[in-house]
């Protein structure tokens, strides 16, 4: 029997739920992607399944991530010229939102290693502001947590979600074998911003037995709710507190307004 090990890096997936994203104009609504975790490992579980049926069960779960430790004596750095009283408030929210993020894998049984907390320094506000602050440690931990994985439990496979270009010419070079028995989740190359046209590119070099697992084609198979469809009109994922009844065509909102 084989398990599924998983690796996913939370900060490019943090983002890929955000409003706007490809996983998000699937829903109804086109608001922020709500993920259940333990549904988006079972997704990755079957898909793995359908390459090789003795993959049954669910190995290890990390989520690499790296959310800052706000001092708090912050507000004592606001000088009015280069660090502002709204870069701390949009920085509070941010961190809030991906602590949230990351506490749900945690829930879902993730390991919190994998878990960065940076305290944050004065220097990065501003980087911050102008989005020009890297997180290189997060590609550099999905790398290496996978090949060890991959290397110590080569009878298994190896699942990695992400949408940065520079994490699988790495995997490949550091587990050369890594078409048998490692594969992508990632958004469909379709539905990337032109800026980030170098993933596309760079999954195409990355040939596996087992084919990419496109997260917004799979969205309504991990979106939290206590009952899911996909819209019979639109094809978009909704979620509702109540069943639908079973002969009733599924109809989110927006369809449903637009035709009565
Ligand atoms: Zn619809």
């Amino acid at each position: 029997m084989a398990k599924l090990n998983i690796f996913i890096d939370g900060s490019w997936l943090f983002k890929a739920c955000g409003k706007g994203s490809a996983l998000s104009n699937r829903t109804e609504g086109a608001g922020p992607f709500r993920l259940d975790f333990e549904r988006l490992c079972n997704a990755l579980l079957a898909h793995a399944a359908r390459a090789n049926p003795n993959c049954t069960t669910i190995g290890e779960r990390y989520l690499s991530t790296s959310i800052l430790d706000i001092p708090a004596d912050v507000e004592d750095w606001i000088d009015g010229t280069t660090i502002f009283d709204e870069d701390i408030q949009a920085l509070r929210s941010s961190v809030h939102a991906r602590d949230r993020f990351a506490q749900s894998a945690l829930d879902a049984n993730f390991d919190p290693s994998a878990i960065y907390r940076p305290k944050l320094r004065d220097w990065m506000l501003p980087k911050l502001r102008d989005r020009r602050f890297q997180e290189k440690l997060v590609d550099a931990t999905v790398v290496a947590l996978l090949v060890r994985s991959a290397i110590v439990n080569a009878g298994d496979y190896h699942v990695v979600l992400t949408g940065d270009a520079d994490v699988l010419p790495a995997i490949r070079v550091a587990y050369p074998k890594y078409s048998e028995n490692v594969f992508v989740a990632t958004t469909h190359p379709d539905q990337l911003k032109s800026e980030a046209r170098q993933s596309a590119f760079a999954l195409h070099d990355f040939s596996s037995n087992v084919e990419p697992f496109y997260l917004d084609e799979h969205a309504a198979e991990f979106v939290d709710g206590d009952h899911v469809y996909t819209c019979s009109h639109c094809n978009k994922v909704f979620a509702r507190s109540a069943p639908i009844p079973a002969r009733a065509r599924p109809c989110c909102s927006p369809c449903h307004n637009s035709r009565t």
